[in-house]
């Protein structure tokens, strides 16, 4: 066997043991968890989106209550100052009027701060529920999340022997393969999973390139390390 023959060897062991992880990330279960483990990143940073502006509106209502209170407090002493100025002779019509204005004022005030405080107090109600219903969701999320990672476990212990066994095959293998061809091999695999192409028809079956005769006659005459000059693979025949 030659030390190409070697190396196509060594690849397919490589091969078998993509073949077997590709399995191992595409089953039901596997596909399931990637899912659920994407909707729950969601919901994490939508919960914390939510609870910041829960908190934000409580901090906006304890604010709205205080200045509330402070306007209810103004609104009742303008009103006691303008029942005793109604009932004082000595004050004008106008002073009258000019207190009145006041406190028509202050309680227009005093019921715009009460409509803000109200909406508010809605706007919380709803996003609390609406938090609460996220949570929910993301709690039963989570559940089916550890299901369908126990199921994984369980796949990948039941293919570990398989797994353990390509590692070795390709551990194995790479003894036979000179170091320097072994390393050429993983430089072109930088560039192309599958770094050696088979010759089928005088094309690189990699690219599908037409091979020139030369080319060919190296690689049939054996043990030599040729190149695509089209994509660089290695060629094999
Ligand atoms: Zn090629």
């Amino acid at each position: 066997m030659g030390n190409l023959d070697k190396l196509w060897e060594y690849q397919e062991a490589e091969l078998a043991l993509d073949k077997l992880e590709a399995e191992i990330k595409s089953t039901p279960a596997r596909i399931k968890l990637n899912k659920l483990h994407k909707f729950l990143k969601k919901q994490q940073s939508t919960l914390s989106h939510m609870q910041k502006d829960i908190e934000a509106h409580k901090e906006i209502v304890e604010k709205i209550s205080e200045q509330f209170e402070a306007l209810e407090k103004q609104y009742e002493i303008e009103l006691a100052e303008f029942s005793i100025m109604e009932s004082d002779p000595e004050c004008t019509a106008e002073e009258i009027r000019e207190s009145r204005r006041e406190f028509e004022s202050l309680l227009e005030q005093v019921t715009g701060s009460r409509r803000e405080l109200y909406d508010t107090l809605i706007w919380l109600e709803k996003a609390e529920e609406n938090f609460k219903e996220t949570w929910s969701k993301a709690g039963k999320a989570k559940k089916e999340y550890d299901e369908a990672r126990a199921v994984c476990e369980k796949e990948l212990e039941e293919r570990r022997e398989a797994l353990d066994k390509a590692k070795a095959e390709i551990k194995n293998r790479q003894k036979d393969v000179p170091s320097e061809l072994l390393a050429r091999y993983k430089q072109v695999k930088l560039n192309h999973a599958i770094p050696i192409a088979r010759v089928e028809n005088n094309q690189c079956s990699g690219c599908n390139m037409s091979l020139p005769t030369a080319v060919i006659r190296k690689i049939t005459t054996g043990g030599n390390l040729v190149e695509c000059e089209n994509c660089g693979r290695i060629l094999y025949s």
